[in-house]
């Protein structure tokens, strides 16, 4: 590794668990010191190991990013532990499946706490920390649901969508402070949110193929593939990238 996030905080919600998981072993293989903030226990493996190994570098806290009051907790650990806040990954969602007729407004609501209000609460409460840092960068996992529709994901896709234009508002607003902003754009990547999809429809073996009909080669990606995005957009390398949308996609929206 190449230390290329040597000195940096970040703060990465939905981070026990595929992308996010990924995203902190990235980040901390280069030299980041990470809070993981998630509702979930236990954690991905790796991710679990690595916390045990490295306590200095990687901290578990446990976080819903609908709750403004854990998102507070999780931002302040960050700042207390190592006394700045550099990076936010807002990795945390749910999937918010079915077509308009069939979803119920409770559904609708949940999706939208979780994918677009968590969104904006890490956000908020970053701000204030990288002012203070003089800078920082905010990276928001969208989807590439986030730029058009899906088959029977309407309220995800509109929670991803809220999350594409939020990232390039806050992109605009705090550009003099040195604070970039962007969405990341995932196509189909196999993690825990797409198997248990998969394994929960009534068939799996056609719900498989649906996943990968979506993607031109024929299969997703890996967590890692993301995860190298989020390293890019986290280091000084983006310096000049604020306000844009990283797609990372296995080519899906190129069709
Ligand atoms: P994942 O493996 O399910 O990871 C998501 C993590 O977020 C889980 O640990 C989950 O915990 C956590 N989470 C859910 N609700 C939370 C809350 N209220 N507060 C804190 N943490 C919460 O899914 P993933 O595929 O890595 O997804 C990561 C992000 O990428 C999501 O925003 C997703 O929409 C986006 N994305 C994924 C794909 C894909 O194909 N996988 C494609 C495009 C975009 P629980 O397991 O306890 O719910």
């Amino acid at each position: 590794m190449t230390d290329r996030l040597k000195g940096k905080v970040a703060v990465i919600s939905g981070g026990a668990s595929g992308i996010g998981a990924a995203t902190a072993r990235l980040f901390v293989a280069e030299g980041a010191r990470v809070i993981v903030a998630d509702l979930q226990e236990p954690l991905d493996t790796a991710l679990a190991d690595l916390l045990v190994s490295n306590p200095e570098a990687a901290k578990f806290r446990r976080c819903d990013v609908s709750v403004e009051a854990d998102v507070v907790a999780a931002i302040d650990d960050a700042v207390a532990t190592w006394g700045r806040l550099d990076t936010t990954v807002a990795c945390a969602g749910v999937p918010g499946q079915g077509a308009a007729a069939d979803i119920t407004a409770d559904h609708w609501d949940r999706t939208f706490a979780i994918n677009a209000r968590g969104v904006f609460l890490f956000t908020k409460y970053a701000i204030p920390h990288m002012i203070k840092a003089g800078g920082g960068s905010i990276i928001n996992i969208s989807s590439a649901f986030g730029i058009v529709g899906g088959p029977h994901f309407a309220a995800y896709a509109a929670s991803k969508g809220a999350v594409r234009n939020f990232s390039k508002a806050t992109a605009i607003d705090y550009v003099g402070h040195g604070i970039r902003s962007n969405s990341v754009h995932p196509g189909y990547i196999d993690t825990p949110m797409v198997q248990n999809i998969v394994n929960n429809a009534p068939d799996t073996g056609a719900a498989q193929s649906m996943f990968n009909a979506l993607q031109p080669g024929g299969r997703g990606g890996v967590p890692e593939d993301i995860a190298w995005g989020c390293v890019y957009l986290a280091s000084d390398e983006a310096r000049f990238v604020t306000g844009t949308e990283l797609v990372i996609d296995g080519g899906l929206l190129a069709r």
